[in-house]
């Protein structure tokens, strides 16, 4: 729309998160951030991260721009805040804490990046390395070196903002509006929703008819192929799975689940040998239950990443639905106030309540 920037539209779609903002920018200026960081000796808690995409916000307008949680420039400045006022963790930190070995630093967060996209060696790599901070990239093996259409919000997302249709009329989910950019892009929310409401197979068949009615859309394949993942994982990164197909773990048959989990398991230490890290799992769009969870220990993974927001404690109550704090595009300050457990407690019943879970 003429006149708004991406940036506006995000703070009208989201006032509960902009207030937020506001709130914690005033706690930054009046120095109680820094206070609180610097008072806080605990090495019983772990703050775990949680990434997608880190891009500017309009440099690839065919993919979803959802799934973007920062601009380069706002990553600098959290990553920049975690150098100075955390000790950011490696996943084989968090083993070791976990299995009781070696406990955690104060003030420890794992800094963790979901679906493997190639923005992550173009944009957010050089800047953790620069400052010397750990990460965990969750890339859905499948994916890496084959030559497919890219994820299916992308493409839906593509054949939205591509379609000359007025309108989409669907017999699964009726009639949809779509003129205009917040009218497609509420089509995509509803769309999203339904499909991972869905049996998988049943959900990508619908999709895949529902994107060819809209409009053609190119390749959008942007996952990082395993040389240049071999060669991040050299340089430090742990490469750990994001399953395999990327199909929700609770939208799978019992047998089909145990050969996603498994393969993924599989392809990341045949890939990376030596170089593969503790086996941990971030769950696709932090779909889990407890025959999920039950699934992944069988598959032989150690721990298991969730949805929920939070911060977890050590020992962890629950190591296969780890709390996670996602970043949605906030302002360092709103970024720093979410580390702290009274903030990101309250985070779950403000912020979730509005935002789905993502990818
Ligand atoms: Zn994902």
């Amino acid at each position: 729309m003429a006149g708004r920037s991406l940036g506006d539209r995000q703070r009208s779609e989201y006032p509960v998160k902009a207030l937020a903002g506001r709130a914690a920018e005033v706690l930054a200026r009046c120095g109680l951030l820094t206070a609180l960081e610097a008072a806080d000796r605990g090495t019983d808690r772990v703050r775990v991260v949680a990434y997608h995409r880190v891009d500017e916000y309009d440099a690839e307008p065919d993919l979803d721009p959802g799934l973007i949680s920062a601009s380069p420039a706002d990553f600098r400045d959290q990553m920049e805040a975690i150098a100075h006022h955390y000790t950011a963790i490696s996943i084989e930190q968090l083993a070791a804490a976990h299995r009781g070995e070696t406990p955690l630093p104060p003030r420890a967060v794992l800094l963790t990046f979901d679906d493997g996209y190639q923005d992550f060696e173009a944009q957010a790599w050089p800047i953790l390395r620069e400052l010397g901070l750990p990460a965990v990239l969750f890339v859905p093996t499948s994916f890496p070196d084959v030559a497919g259409p890219g994820f299916w919000w992308d493409r839906l997302h593509a054949a939205l903002m591509r379609t000359d249709e007025p309108r989409l009329d669907d017999p699964i989910v009726g009639r949809i509006e779509l003129e205009g950019h917040e009218a497609r892009r509420g089509a995509h929310r509803i769309l999203r929703t339904h499909a991972k409401s869905m049996p998988h197979a049943e959900a990508m068949a619908w999709l895949d008819g529902l994107i060819e009615g809209l409009a053609e859309v190119p390749s959008l394949h942007r996952v990082l192929g395993w040389d240049a993942l071999r060669r991040l994982a050299s340089e430090g990164l742990s490469v750990c799975s994001h399953g395999s197909i990327h199909a929700l773990c609770t939208r799978l048959s019992k047998e089909d689940l145990s050969v996603d989990l498994v393969e993924s398991k599989l392809r990341i230490e045949a890939e990376l040998g030596a170089a593969a890290p503790p086996a941990v799992i971030a769950y696709p769009a932090s779909a889990s239950n407890s025959t999920v969870r039950e699934a992944v220990r069988e598959a032989g993974y150690e721990m298991a990443f969730g949805g929920r927001r939070g911060i977890d404690h050590m020992p962890l109550d629950d190591p296969f639905e780890i709390m996670r704090l996602p970043v949605h595009r906030y302002g360092t300050a709103l970024f720093r106030a979410q580390l702290r457990p009274v903030v990101s407690g309250l985070g779950r019943v403000l912020i979730d309540g509005r935002e789905r879970r993502r990818a």
